[in-house]
């Protein structure tokens, strides 16, 4: 629209005018972008040096131009009636896993006036379009040291304003004005100096101060050097202001981020703790919502609901509210909200939660009681789903309070760890043998055991559970992924594609419906009710016959040479699962 109508004025021959008042506009853009923004936010997209650009091509930016100082200068007000220096902006996602692919990457190449040194560089997909090369460096540097954008973040101030990400109607909930006591712990293994103080900051700006009555810094043996002297320099200066407020406790050994935790809480001394990474910034109001719940309730485990601070631009993106779940790797996940409190109508009541994913606040003593966090996990991963397990089946119960908010910095790579396989699988199976009894198998399977059911006929070709929607298994080229996975139980069901042990979500099952020749999966337990064939006779190496129609499962070759599962009379056809785990559903 504006580039036909420019086309239209340049024709009756305004063309000086029309530059002269751009370049008005492009000035006083750029003069107002730096006074409220400095170096820090992008530059301005046209420099000095491109002043013989067409001034077409200049008129066809004008309106985004515009649309793009509005934007900036709405901000800076609001920045300013904040009284604070800068500003992250915030992405809705209504999806937990948000896609941040939205970089216009394009545009980076363009615009970049000096040489680009990694254009391979994760960091520089959308940000770092002004550095020199020694900046480049510098900051890649930082980049791969610590997995995320220091050279930013030391630039970026400490008390700087993140969006509210709470449901408006938050802002409306009362709390009692006699509150628990709180001790805020922070765990750290090798993290940027700046990221720790901006979380310090965070804390003390945006928690009550009769609330706050410590922040314990615990370091899981860093070898960072500003994280010695340097970091006990910045305590001092908050202990001025504040004495007594921030304590520092080192490990002489790395001893895992589970006893990092149980070191915070066993020298913490508040009704109660929130266990937080040292790469957080809480958001307004995160506090008031947790002690409520765990002064009403001192059995209750709580979480915040989190956001994601991006490794690179330190922007934030806000995440849909859900419960924290977790598979039969006990790798967490994001799962739906229950029908209970959808039928709450009450968007900031609290969320009954399988797991937490890590952060948590409790009860102090409740979470003493309960044995704290099992220690004895290594370095990362598990440690969370067994504290999950344990306080469901001590007594207590785990929350998500939306009205808390915590955002939090995703890394591009761990400081501490290239590869955490062998400890998340190590810790995930602890956990199996100590809590899940008959369903520890599980666990074992989904670490260890990929189950393929292969027909002797052409072992190129597995069974597996085919399109999904759909309940039509078939035969397809053998890999190692979970629409292929067959279980063989004792009992006689055979479980087709990924276990999934949901209550909304059943494994299916297979099953001979006793008419046509293709065999059907059905939801095991719907199965079972509705009586329907779902146990074969089975060994390793031999037929698949349905125990009640004594038809076999078997292949034929199809018209494009493939073949197609059916059911039918036997005709001798041999199958092989490939490991057999002892004892499986002996229970
Ligand atoms: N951590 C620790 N010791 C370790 C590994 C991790 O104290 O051996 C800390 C780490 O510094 C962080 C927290 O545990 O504060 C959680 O780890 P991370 O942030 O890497 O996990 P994520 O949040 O990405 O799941
Ligand atoms: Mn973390």
């Amino acid at each position: 629209m504006l580039r036909r109508n420019v086309l239209r004025v340049l024709s009756i021959g305004l063309p000086l005018v029309f530059a002269f008042n751009l370049l008005l506009i492009f000035y006083t853009k750029r003069i107002v972008q730096e006074l409220i923004l400095g170096d820090r936010q992008n530059k301005l997209q046209f420099a000095p040096s491109e002043l013989n650009w067409t001034v077409m091509d200049r008129l066809s930016q004008l309106e985004a131009n515009l649309q793009h100082l509005k934007q900036t200068m709405k901000l800076a007000t609001k920045q300013s009636e904040d009284g604070v220096g800068t500003l992250a902006t915030v992405k809705d996602e209504k999806h937990p896993f948000p896609d941040t692919a939205h970089a216009k990457e394009g545009d980076f190449f363009k615009e970049n006036p000096h040489k680009v040194l990694f254009p391979d560089s994760e960091l520089f997909r959308k940000w770092g379009r002004d550095l020199s090369e020694a900046q480049q460096k510098e900051a890649e540097d930082l980049f791969q040291k610590f997995g995320y954008n220091v050279y930013l973040s030391d630039r970026l101030p400490l008390n700087r304003t993140i969006p509210d990400t709470r449901d408006s109607r938050c802002h409306w909930k009362r709390y009692p004005s006699q509150l628990p006591s709180l001790s805020v712990i922070l765990i750290f293994v090798d993290e940027a100096l700046s990221v720790i103080q901006r979380a310090i900051t965070s804390i003390i700006q945006r928690t009550p101060p009769q609330l706050l009555k410590e922040v314990i810094l615990v370091d899981d043996f860093s070898s960072n050097g500003e994280l010695k002297a340097d970091l006990d320099e910045k305590i001092k200066l908050y202990n001025q202001k504040s004495p007594g407020l921030l304590k520092i406790i080192r490990h002489t050994e790395r001893r895992g981020l589970a006893a990092a935790r149980n070191t915070g809480r066993e020298a913490a001394t508040a009704d109660v703790v929130a266990i937080l990474d040292a790469h957080v910034e809480v958001n307004v109001g995160w506090a008031e919502p947790i002690l409520a719940r765990i002064q009403e309730d001192r059995t209750v485990i709580v979480s915040p609901v989190f956001d994601n601070i991006l490794f690179d631009t330190f922007e934030l993106i806000k995440y849909a509210l859900a419960v924290d779940g977790f598979d039969w790797e006990l790798w967490c996940r994001y799962d739906a909200l229950p029908k209970d409190w959808i039928d709450l109508h009450d968007v900031t009541a609290p969320v009954r939660s399988p797991s937490i994913m890590g952060i948590l606040a409790a009860n102090r003593l409740f979470l003493e009681e309960i044995g704290s966090l099992d220690a004895g996990m290594l370095t990362y991963g598990g440690e969370n789903v067994e504290l999950s397990l344990r306080v469901w089946q001590c007594g207590g119960r785990i929350e998500v309070l939306p009205c808390s908010r915590v955002a939090h910095l995703e890394r591009h790579h761990k400081p501490y760890s290239l590869d955490l396989t062998i400890p998340m699988k190590r810790n995930a199976l602890r956990v199996a043998e100590i809590w899940m009894d008959e369903y520890k198998d599980m666990v074992y399977m989904a670490w260890n055991i990929p189950l393929q059911m292969k027909n002797t006929l052409d072992e190129r070709v597995c069974l597996d559970q085919g399109a999904v929607p759909g309940n039509t298994p078939i035969m397809h080229h053998c890999h190692q992924y979970s629409p292929q996975n067959v279980y063989y139980h004792l009992t006689g069901e055979f479980y087709v594609g990924p276990l999934i042990a949901q209550r909304d979500a059943d494994d299916r099952c297979l099953t001979d419906p006793g008419k046509g020749e293709k065999p059907t999966l059905e939801p095991c337990s719907k199965a079972v009710k509705d009586r329907l064939n779902i146990h074969w006779d089975f060994k390793p190496g031999r037929a698949v016959i349905n125990r009640v129609t004594k038809r076999c499962l078997e292949m034929k070759k199809d018209v494009w040479g493939g073949y197609t599962l059916v059911l039918q009379a036997c005709t001798a056809q041999v199958w092989t699962i490939q490991y057999t785990v002892r004892n499986w559903g002996s229970d």
